[in-house]
């Protein structure tokens, strides 16, 4: 059930407001502007009704705060008040309000709008999301990967925890392709990337296709080696599913595997990450494919084999 964030000081409005929608809605309700950042920023609601005129932090100001956050950017906001001065309507819906009611109001219109905003938030969800996600494969895609890997990247420095990114691809695959046909090499990425991908499900992994035969991965909380040593399982675990290939690296597809492990500083760059991971798996396709190749931040290095 959608969720919806009702700001309104007077707790007689804001229960009325809920009355009106009752049945087909979950409310939080919050009777001062900052209690309702504080509620916006905690859980994910669809459509938030905001009164202006509030003691303390009025709703402009919240919506302000509220488009300014990665978080609450895309929630529609609603605006309602006894303030019906064009000039105060201009203002809301200028800095991004979807609707602005005034005050005293009819039921059945306010509930037509909120349910009107939901149904298009939901769209605008939907289609967000589809745009984050590989068609061939349903891994994300490069998108996500620019998005996330960012937020990634902040977690780590924030909280000083070790960052780990890894670039791999299939090898000899265009002889793939060659041997079998494009059809069935479209086949092999969706297969590997299903594969990689079980082994990427916490909540602050991250597993891309980087684009073409090459993937991306982002994991936190892991040590150089114990990173290397899941991608070594990794690595085996798309060999052993055995799909003939026949190349000289092996009778089956194979992916090597270059990546890197560090504790990043405010002034690194993740780029600079993201190409040192590349450089890695360089070396691990020049030192003969099918193998991970490892480094951190202390210049350390593993090498599978
Ligand atoms: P290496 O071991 O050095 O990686 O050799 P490789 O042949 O895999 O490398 P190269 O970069 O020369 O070729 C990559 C091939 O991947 C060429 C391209 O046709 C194929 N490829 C890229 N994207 C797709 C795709 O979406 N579907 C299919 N079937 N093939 C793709
Ligand atoms: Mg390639
Ligand atoms: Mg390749």
């Amino acid at each position: 059930m959608d969720k919806i964030l009702v700001i309104d000081d007077s707790p007689v409005q804001s229960r009325f407001l809920c009355s009106i929608l009752s049945g087909d809605y979950e409310f939080t309700v919050c009777h001062t502007a900052e209690e309702g950042l504080e509620a916006a920023k905690e859980e994910r609601f669809s459509l938030i009704l905001l009164d202006v005129v509030m003691p303390g932090m009025d709703g402009f100001v919240m919506l302000k705060e509220l488009k300014g956050m990665e978080i609450t950017k895309y929630v529609p906001v609603i605006l309602i008040t006894s303030l019906s001065d064009a000039q105060y309507e201009e203002r809301g819906l200028l800095l991004g309000a979807v609707d602005y009611i005034t005050k005293p109001f009819n039921p059945v219109i306010v509930r037509a709008r909120v349910n009107t905003h939901i149904q298009l938030y939901r769209f605008q969800m939907r289609f967000k999301e589809q745009a984050m996600v590989d068609e061939l494969t349903g891994v994300a895609n490069r998108r996500r990967y620019d998005e996330e890997s960012a937020s990634r990247w902040r977690e780590a420095v924030r909280f000083e925890l070790p960052f780990s990114i890894c670039m791999f691809d299939i090898d000899k695959f265009k002889l793939y392709n060659d041997t079998f046909g494009h059809p069935a090499g479209d086949k092999v990425i969706a297969a590997v990337a299903q594969k990689v991908a079980s082994y990427f499900q916490r909540s602050t992994d991250l597993f891309a296709r980087y684009g073409g035969e090459e993937f991306v991965a982002v994991f936190l909380g892991s040590q150089g080696v114990s990173a290397f040593e899941l991608m070594k399982t990794v690595r085996q675990s798309v060999e052993d599913l055995h799909i003939q290939h026949n190349s000289p690296v092996s009778p089956w597809v194979t992916i090597s595997v270059g990546g890197v492990t560090l504790t990043p500083r405010p002034e690194d760059r993740l780029e600079d990450c993201l190409k040192l991971a590349d450089t890695m798996l360089y070396d691990a396709k020049q030192l003969g494919r099918n193998q991970v190749v490892w480094s951190n931040e202390n210049g350390e290095q593993w090498r599978e084999k």
